[in-house]
């Protein structure tokens, strides 16, 4: 009986610590009221008693996930408190994206902030996969040690894959862009000396780039409207499109964490071939290599695209027109059936939104009914090309805010 009652203890508890540590992070996330919470406004807040808040906020400062912020200047009657927000001295995570031609890794600390980034222009996706991920590990090590010399304490890891992602597995089930079925990603990365005793984690590279939209804590809310209330669909682009839909502030995932595949959507379907065996989908446009292709630019890199449409070469400008306007086609089909507030581009989308926004707009206005009462907004990603990465990281701190208690000990 004792035993049982002090398991409900330890678990109301652990829920009284993921509640005040969660209304801390909106607040630093800007959402409407005080930026740095007082005891007395979050138990408040919470209904808890004054006494029972000031034992969790204790702990957690105790645990360096709180800290304490200086009282404004005293202006009347009355000693004014202390507020609090998230710290970035103590917990941080690490998040990995395997790009198209390129491989990025970043620890960010629990405010959001970057603290180590490293990016290697290019791996080679065409080898088997232990060693593409080994390459992708030994970058993670990289940009370990540069965090911890720091005194930062990486809870874990994430990587964001393209494709069709087992997350409870953590296999990568199915990415035609890669070459790659049935690979049991977390197997390989488990076996990789730089990553020993990390607890690591896998999910869909565009997903994580939607988490990243909507997880920006220590800054404020800027053109998302509010995390509480976002939606949207983002776009993500490498060798493949992916997309991530958000709608009333929570990630679209669909039964099996397999939606947002916008890139397989029939744009023409006596289009040319896709990777994935069908025709005229929106990746034989707007993927990277097609663009490329397309702008004469085959074996080249998204940078080159860019100088080229910046110099105003006619086939880049062509072939970004015609990627606009198929994203278009098919997010017009995305808004129809979801009617999310807005079009995100982000991943390498966000450095060609200049040329591709407006042909991508066009179709919006001219396809989706809505459009006639309401325009559909089209706007660049705030964390653009490093999206996926950011919210593979994003990933493991929303872990530590929802259970927070194992790190601080008794
Ligand atoms: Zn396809």
């Amino acid at each position: 009986m004792a035993t049982v009652e002090r398991a409900r203890q330890s678990d109301l508890r652990e829920r009284n610590l993921a509640a005040v540590l969660a209304l801390v992070a909106d607040r630093t996330a800007g959402a409407g009221g005080d930026p740095a919470p007082s005891r007395a406004g979050l138990a408040a807040a919470t209904g808890m008693a004054r006494g029972t808040v000031s034992a969790l906020v204790d702990a957690l400062l105790a645990g360096r996930l709180l800290e304490e912020v200086p009282p404004p200047p005293r202006t009347g009657a009355g000693r004014p408190a202390h507020g609090l927000r998230l710290s970035g001295r103590r917990v941080a995570a690490l998040g990995v994206e395997l790009g198209a031609s390129h491989a990025v890794a970043c620890v960010r600390d629990l405010t959001g902030a970057v603290r180590a980034r490293e990016a290697v222009p290019t791996i080679d996706r065409t080898g088997p996969p232990a060693q593409v991920l080994a390459a992708s590990a030994e970058l993670a090590g990289r940009v370990l040690a540069d965090a911890r010399a720091q005194g930062l304490d990486v809870v874990g890891g994430a990587w964001a894959l393209p494709g069709l992602v087992d997350t409870g597995a953590g296999t990568l089930r199915l990415a035609p862009n890669l070459g790659w079925r049935d690979v049991d990603v977390l197997a390989l990365l488990g076996e990789h000396p730089a990553l020993q005793g990390l607890p690591l984690a896998v999910d869909n590279e565009a997903a994580l780039a939607a988490l990243a939209e909507l997880w920006h804590p220590g800054e404020p809310d800027d053109a998302a409207g509010g995390r509480r209330g976002a939606s949207f669909v983002l776009v993500t682009g490498e060798v493949g499109i992916g997309s991530g839909v958000v709608l009333g502030g929570r990630p679209l995932r669909g039964e099996r964490g397999w939606s947002g595949e916008l890139g397989h959507v029939t744009v023409d379907p006596s289009g040319p071939r896709c990777g994935c065996g069908a025709s005229g989908c929106l990746e034989a446009y707007a993927g990277q290599e097609a663009l490329l292709a397309r702008a004469g630019l085959a074996g080249g890199a998204a940078d080159d695209l860019r100088r080229a449409a910046e110099g105003e070469d006619p086939a880049a400008l062509a072939a970004l027109d015609d990627a606009g306007a198929a994203l278009g086609t098919a997010l017009a089909a995305a808004v129809n059936l979801l009617d999310v507030d807005a079009v995100v581009l982000g991943g390498s989308c966000a450095p060609l939104a200049p040329w591709l926004a407006p042909p991508l707009q066009r179709e919006l206005a001219a396809r989706v009914l809505r459009a006639r009462l309401l325009e559909v907004p089209v706007r660049v990603s705030a964390t653009g090309a490093d999206a996926a990465v950011m919210g593979a990281a994003a990933l493991v701190l929303q872990g530590v805010l929802d259970a927070p208690a194992p790190l601080l000990g008794a």
